[in-house]
């Protein structure tokens, strides 16, 4: 169980998911769950979907909390973040997920589908991330796992928001890593391809698939199982890296 670096000094901590109603968050949530870890699921709108997630989770023997809020929001992220720490202490593992897309060609951009993008994709992980670090660092055992794209690390045309957004996560989350690591906390980026999700379901997926040497599109549990690992007590001496789930879109 990913509970503490240290196996003698077992900490019931619980793990903190960005945008676990849907998708890749939700199977983070889930699998996170499965390794032992109770979970809060934060989301922005989707209650329904969330609470059919927090019930999945109590099937699997740990405890759910809901916590919604807009991670683009600095002010309601801070509040929420502060009263978790309060009521629940210090969580073992924040996974940063939220993240949407705002696609077109650069010249027709609009200021919301730039600022939008960017508060939501980049914005949430320091409302999220900020409020929390020095807890964590006291903990002096945690995970952060942020979820960029390979739009972040290869640039993808009519995705400058996007990949903006994901470029500096990824580049925020390896600073991050060489801030806090002696404190036994590892920050690290795992990077999806083209993964089968509301975000991709309207994607011109035929045409996109004959860039995936794989051939296919990657499944929520397999950025999950990635996630997982990086949060693991394996997983202890790796921080600042960036994993790729992509089928080889990017290597
Ligand atoms: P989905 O669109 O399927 O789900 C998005 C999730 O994020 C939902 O839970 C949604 O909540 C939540 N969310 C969105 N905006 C906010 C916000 N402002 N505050 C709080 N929660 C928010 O996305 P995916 O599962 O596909 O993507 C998850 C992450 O993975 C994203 O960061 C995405 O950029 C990244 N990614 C996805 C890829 C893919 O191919 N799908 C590829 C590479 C990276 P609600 O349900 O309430 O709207």
């Amino acid at each position: 169980m990913p509970m503490s670096d240290d196996p003698a000094r077992p900490i019931a901590r619980y793990s903190l998911v960005t945008g676990a109603s849907r998708g890749i968050g939700a199977a983070i949530a889930r699998r996170l769950a499965a390794d032992g870890l109770d979970i809060v699921l934060n989301y922005r709108a989707n209650h329904t979907a969330a609470e059919a997630v927090a019930v999945q989770i109590r099937q699997l023997g740990r405890q759910a909390w809901l916590l919604p809020f807009d991670v683009a929001d600095r002010l309601a992220a801070r509040s929420a973040i502060e009263g978790l720490l309060e009521r629940q202490g210090t969580p073992y593992a924040v996974i940063v997920n939220a993240g949407i897309t705002r696609d077109g060609l650069f010249g027709m951009m609009g200021d919301a589908d730039w600022d939008e993008v960017l508060a939501t994709g980049l914005g949430g992980f320091y409302n999220v991330v900020r409020p929390l670090i020095r807890s964590l660092m006291h903990a002096r055992a945690g995970r952060v796992v942020c979820i960029a794209s390979v739009s972040g690390q290869m640039g993808n045309p009519g995705q400058v928001n996007y990949s903006a957004a994901k470029g500096g996560l990824i580049a925020a989350t390896k600073a991050l890593a060489r801030e806090i690591a002696k404190r036994g906390v590892t920050a690290n980026v795992v990077a999806p391809g083209l993964i089968d999700t509301d975000m991709t379901k309207d994607l011109p997926l035929a045409q996109m698939l004959q860039a995936v040497p794989a051939g296919r599109l990657g499944t929520v549990d397999e950025v999950a199982a990635a996630t997982a690992f990086l949060c693991s007590r394996d997983a202890g001496y790796i921080t600042g890296q960036v994993l790729g789930v992509n089928g080889g879109l990017y290597t």
